[in-house]
């Protein structure tokens, strides 16, 4: 069974340690993020995860798009719509998603070997067990303008107008990312299961972005998706991605929702609490989910981005998972 993760990890800047960097460091052009993601893509090969991500370290899921689409700014940590929304001129994550392939490139051969070998994530209908990659990730339309203050060029009232315009500017980036390498392209929406956003404009703007890609895509929602789930699993994604372990509701509302349509990203660890899951609660709760779904539908992660947690306890999380895969 595939294992990936849902992409933030907590792998802080660092300072400059080698000559090399120190000097960089001088000269004004040290990146602190670039050992930070080293640090994540390294933590989760290590934990054998398959589908890992570049650990989202640049900062928050709505401030490293807000401070690049064309139209938003963060003022005093408010993230803002401006202006009239445009798609960024130069992509926000491309170049961190093609340093963390080198990086895993350099760590793992099965991720070298899996790239090599030009493997899909998909055999025919199947998931590919043996597919290793990396995702790109990208914040979702409606998540981005309902997490952000309307203040310029748009009526606040009709956001179904400024969604759309969002769309199309996350259209670009999504179609960077696939190019640059991306395994999946993953978006998070996690107002979807908040019950403030408008589901049929959520879903319309997402179709504006998947149409113009070929790799699968993976929808994130968290939260207890039993409102929404029965809808979301119309979205034209190939994968939905929920929290199973925080969340024990959302086992019935897959239960009483599944229909064979989508495969299911499979949150079997808890991300909220620091606490390490007992190897024995994970395994019973990844069976339950394959009942329902069967194993070829399911991948299995962590509930949600592991940004909150120290990095020992991400790491033993990660761990405590792909060990659980190996008992099934
Ligand atoms: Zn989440």
């Amino acid at each position: 069974m595939l294992t990936t993760v849902v992409g933030s990890y907590p792998s802080l800047p660092q300072d400059p340690k080698s000559i090399g960097s120190k000097i960089s460091n001088f000269l004004g052009s040290y990146d602190p993020y670039i050992p930070a993601l080293e640090i994540a893509v390294k933590d989760q090969v290590n934990a054998r995860v398959d589908i890992i991500s570049d650990g989202q370290v640049r900062g928050d899921m709505i401030e490293v798009f807000a401070r690049n689409i064309h139209g938003m700014a963060v003022v005093e940590n408010t993230p803002k719509i401006l202006g009239k929304i445009k798609p960024a001129v130069n992509s926000s994550g491309t170049h961190d998603l093609k340093l963390a392939i080198k990086t895993a490139h350099k760590i793992s051969k099965d991720f070298l070997n899996s790239f090599k070998t030009d493997s899909k994530l998909f055999d025919g209908n199947d998931l590919n067990k043996n597919f290793k990659g990396v995702k790109g990730i990208i914040t979702g339309p409606t998540t981005l303008v309902l997490a952000s203050r309307v203040e310029g060029y748009y009526n606040r009232d009709k956001k179904e107008k400024i969604i759309a315009d969002m769309a199309i500017a996350l259209k670009k980036e999504a179609y960077e990312l696939q190019e640059a390498g991306a395994a999946v392209i993953q978006i998070d929406e996690p107002y979807l299961s908040t019950g403030v956003a408008d589901i049929k404009t959520a879903k319309n703007a997402l179709k504006m972005i998947t149409d113009s890609l070929d790799v699968p895509v993976s929808l994130h929602v968290c939260g207890d998706v039993g409102d929404v789930l029965k809808d979301i699993l119309k979205f034209s994604v190939q994968i939905i991605d929920c929290e199973f372990a925080g969340i024990p509701n959302n086992i019935q509302s897959l239960e009483q929702e599944y229909n064979d349509s989508k495969k299911i990203g499979f949150g079997c660890i808890d991300t909220k609490v620091e606490g390490v899951d007992e190897l024995n609660d994970v395994v019973k709760l990844i069976k339950k989910g394959v009942d329902i779904i069967g194993e070829e539908n399911m991948m299995v992660d962590p509930d949600c981005g592991m940004r909150m947690l120290s990095r020992d306890t991400a790491l033993l999380k990660l761990k405590k998972m792909t060990e659980a895969v190996g008992w099934l």
